[in-house]
């Protein structure tokens, strides 16, 4: 039980079910739960608050001439449920008053009345509501390749369907990968400037004919109907029929194949153009002896050529790696050290200068 008292006033007894006790054991935690509730009861009826460790006051204040009239009158009023509760409570206020030289007596507001459960309850604030998000923090580790946050939501796609009786607990709004497992802002803006560029190159540059080949003989074409396609990592076998040795060569194009290999074509013909590949150097070797010699072509791979949005040529790295790869006969081993050529036609010494 637990009662106010000031001077000889006391308030009536009230049961105390919850307290905690002088130097409880449980320390500053519970202390704090135990009264929290102090402050969202006194907010609705303004009234003012001071916490420090375990001492807590309450104010209520308000000028001399106003308490009288507005500030009592308006407090009760608020504070009882009915007029008749009012006079109850409102006899020690005017007789307060009364002493201390005020004439008026408390009126009951009319408009203060409620019912029973607007009174209990605190003015109503807007719910907030909080989603509640499971962060799903994969182990990250650079030799890993499997992509291991994409796979973990499909799984939660795949076992917790529309119709699982989990699903409105575990969907893909509340299960989420965390952020540091997603993509940098460097490799979104990068990816992002990559889109945007690629769509201005495809817009601007000249629609080039989708005919795979323009041989008249199509079965006299070098590469099976494909001579046209453009960007490309090529091997060229050549037969010496009459031993069966056989020779390879690894080359890239930039251009479509059929430019590439017309240039092949005429540096077999005159002799002042005999050194300008080692497969040429090669043709004019067999040329000379009198060997009779195949050449046949394939496509080993399509790669991109080095763009302004690529730190380097895939395009060459691939024609480098199939040389690794492959170990073609003809290829000199310098060839994996050459730069690429493909860089040079993005440098601004290419630009005219802009007029001012
Ligand atoms: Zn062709
Ligand atoms: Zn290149």
């Amino acid at each position: 039980m637990q009662l106010a008292k000031i001077d000889e006033h006391t308030s009536d007894n009230m049961p105390l079910n919850y307290a905690v006790p002088q130097g409880p054991v449980l320390g500053p935690v519970l202390y704090t739960f135990y009264t929290l509730s102090i402050t969202e009861t006194t907010k609705p009826y303004s009234v003012g608050y001071h916490m420090y460790a375990d001492d807590t006051q309450l104010y209520a204040s308000g000028a001399p001439h106003r308490i009288g009239k507005v500030g009592i009158n308006h407090r009760l009023s608020t504070n009882s449920i009915n007029e008749e509760i009012f006079k109850q409570a409102s006899t020690e206020y005017n007789q307060a008053l009364e002493r201390s030289g005020y004439n008026t007596t408390l009126q009951f507001d009319k408009g203060k009345e409620k019912t029973i459960t607007d009174r209990t309850l605190p003015p109503e604030e807007p719910k907030k509501r909080e989603r509640k998000i499971t962060w799903y923090n994969p182990p990250y580790r650079k030799i890993v390749a499997t992509k291991v946050g994409k796979t973990f939501l499909r799984l939660i796609n795949k076992h917790f369907p529309r119709n699982n009786k989990l699903h409105k607990i575990i969907n893909r709004n509340t299960i989420k990968i965390s952020y540091s497992c997603l993509p940098s802002f460097k490799q979104t803006i990068l990816n992002h400037n990559k889109r945007l560029l690629q769509k201005q190159e495809t817009e601007n540059s000249t629609p080039t004919s989708t005919r795979p080949c323009n041989c008249r003989k199509k079965n006299e074409c070098p590469l099976n109907g494909k001579c046209l396609t453009e960007c490309i990592v090529y091997k060229a076998t050549v037969t010496q029929p009459a031993t069966n040795k056989i020779d390879t060569y690894v080359g890239l194009t930039d251009n479509s194949f059929k430019t590439r290999y017309n240039l092949h074509k005429s540096s077999f013909k005159p002799e002042h153009k005999k050194s300008s590949t080692k497969l040429s150097e090669f043709i004019w070797k067999l040329k000379n002896n009198n060997t009779y010699h195949k050449i046949e072509w394939q496509i080993l791979k399509k790669q991109k050529s080095y763009t302004s949005d690529m730190k380097y040529c895939t395009l060459c790295l691939q024609e480098k790696f199939e040389i690794l790869n492959n170990a073609p006969t003809l290829n000199h081993r310098k060839e994996l050290f050459t730069f690429c050529v493909h860089k040079k036609r993005h440098l601004l010494s290419n630009f005219a200068a802009l007029p001012i």
